[in-house]
C-alpha cells in the first residue's frame, strides 16, 4: 500500500477568475492577481484551492444530513468544520474528530484542550495555466508552452524560435493579441492534441491550440488578461461616487488550469491515538483513492459557486474536467519542424529556459529592496 498518491486535475474557467494578490498597487490595474514569482504567469495558489475545497466539502457533507443535531456527539460539518478552526461566538471551530471527513482530509488547527493539530490527508498544488485563450484574426486560439505541458506529462523539445507552432499550416504570420509571429508546423502536434483530449479538454479547444516558447507564453498571457473597471455607486443619488473608480484583472473565461491533489494514506495516521474512521460514500476512508473521493464532493460547488474574488460580479466558476491519476511522461519533439518562414536551427530548448530564469531573477533582485 503506497503512503501517498498524486491525482492530476484539469479545470476550465467558466467565468473570469480573480484570485487577488492582496493590496493595491499603483499602475494600470489596481487589484492584481497572484503570479508565479519566476515566470510571472498568473496562477491560483494551492492555499486558495484548499480553502474552497474545504468549505465546499463541508457544505456537501452538511447537505447530506442537514438535521444533524448541534452537539459534540454529532457535530455539524458546516460551518464549524469549514473555515479557520478557531472558535468564535456561535462558530465552534473544527470538530477535530477521527471520523470527520472534513477535518481528517483538510486538517484542523487544534486538538482538544488546544493541543496540537493535524496536517490533513490532502495537499493541493498551485493551479497553473495550461491553455490560455488569445484573440487572433482567425478567431480564438488557446496557447500553451513546454513548461505548461510538462505539468500534464508532456516533455516537448525544440520549441526554441520566436514563433507559433501549429498542427496545420495557417496564414503566416499569425497575430496573438497584438503580437505578430511567424508560423511553424509541428509534425508531432497530434500527440499533444490526443493527450489533452484524454484529459477531457473540449474538442473546440483542442482544435485551436497554438504552442509558443515559454518566454513568449508569459508575455502573451500577461498582455491578454481580462481587465475590468468598476465604480462604487452612491446609494442616495444612484450616481457614481467621486474617486471610487477601480480596476481589477482576471484570468479570462476559457482558461484551462492544471493542479494536483496529493492524497496521503489514512492508514498511516492517527488522531489522538485513534485510527482515522471517516466514511465516504458508505465506505471507510482507508486508502488515498478514497481521500480523493472526499475532495471530489467539492467539484459541483466549484462549478457553481467558484473560486477567488468578485463572485458577485460574475466571476470565479471553475468546472473540473478531469480528476484522476497523474500520467507518465511522454516526449514530443518539435525540433524537426519545418518553418515556412525560416529553417529551424537544431538547438535544444535549454537556452530559452535560461533566458526566462535570468530575466526573472533580475526583476526579483530589482524589486527586493
Ligand atoms: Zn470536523
Amino acid at each position: 500500500m503506497p503512503s501517498y498518491k498524486k491525482f492530476l486535475h484539469i479545470g476550465l474557467a467558466l467565468d473570469p477568475i480573480h484570485v487577488g494578490a492582496g493590496g493595491a498597487r499603483l499602475g494600470r490595474v489596481e487589484l492584481t492577481i497572484v503570479r508565479d514569482p519566476v515566470t510571472r504567469v498568473p496562477k491560483i495558489p494551492g492555499s486558495s484551492l484548499a480553502g474552497v475545497y474545504r468549505t465546499y466539502v463541508a457544505m456537501a457533507e452538511h447537505e447530506r444530513n442537514p438535521n444533524r443535531p448541534v452537539n459534540h456527539q454529532d457535530w455539524p460539518y458546516y460551518p464549524h468544520c469549514a473555515g479557520l478552526g478557531q472558535p468564535r461566538g456561535e462558530y465552534k471551530g473544527h470538530c477535530a474528530r477521527p471520523d470527520c471527513p472534513v477535518c481528517t482530509v483538510f486538517g484542523f488547527a487544534r486538538g482538544k484542550d488546544q493541543a496540537g493539530g493535524f496536517a490533513g490527508l490532502a495537499a493541493f498544488t498551485d493551479a497553473h495555466v495550461l491553455l490560455f485563450p488569445v484573440p487572433t484574426r482567425q478567431g480564438p486560439r488557446w496557447i500553451t508552452s513546454p513548461d505548461a505541458l510538462r505539468l500534464v506529462g508532456l516533455e516537448v523539445h525544440g520549441v526554441d524560435q520566436d514563433a507559433v507552432y501549429l498542427n496545420s499550416p495557417q496564414n503566416n504570420p499569425m497575430n496573438l493579441g497584438w503580437l505578430l509571429l511567424p508560423v511553424t508546423k509541428c509534425e508531432q502536434f497530434e500527440q499533444i492534441d490526443n493527450t489533452l483530449k484524454k484529459y477531457k479538454v473540449p474538442e473546440y479547444i483542442c482544435n485551436r491550440l497554438a504552442l509558443v516558447p515559454d518566454r513568449l507564453f508569459s508575455h502573451i498571457v500577461n498582455s491578454n488578461l481580462e481587465v475590468r473597471t468598476s465604480v462604487a455607486i452612491n446609494p442616495a443619488t444612484g450616481a457614481a461616487e467621486e474617486q471610487a473608480l477601480f480596476s481589477y484583472e482576471a484570468l479570462p473565461r476559457g482558461t484551462v488550469v492544471v493542479w494536483e491533489i496529493i492524497a496521503k494514506n489514512p492508514k498511516h495516521f492517527r488522531i489522538e491515538d485513534k485510527e482515522i474512521c471517516a466514511q465516504v460514500n458508505g465506505n471507510k476512508m482507508d486508502d488515498p483513492q478514497k481521500v480523493l473521493e472526499v475532495t471530489k464532493k467539492a467539484h459541483p460547488y466549484l462549478e457553481h459557486l467558484g473560486v477567488g474574488g468578485m463572485g458577485t460580479r460574475g466571476m470565479g466558476r471553475l468546472k473540473v474536467l478531469f480528476p484522476d491519476q497523474s500520467p507518465s511522461t511522454q516526449t514530443v519533439s518539435c525540433s524537426a519542424c519545418s518553418t515556412s518562414a525560416t529553417s529551424s536551427p537544431s538547438g535544444s530548448s535549454a537556452p530559452s529556459a535560461g533566458d526566462v530564469t535570468a530575466s526573472s531573477s533580475g526583476t526579483e533582485q530589482g524589486g527586493a529592496p
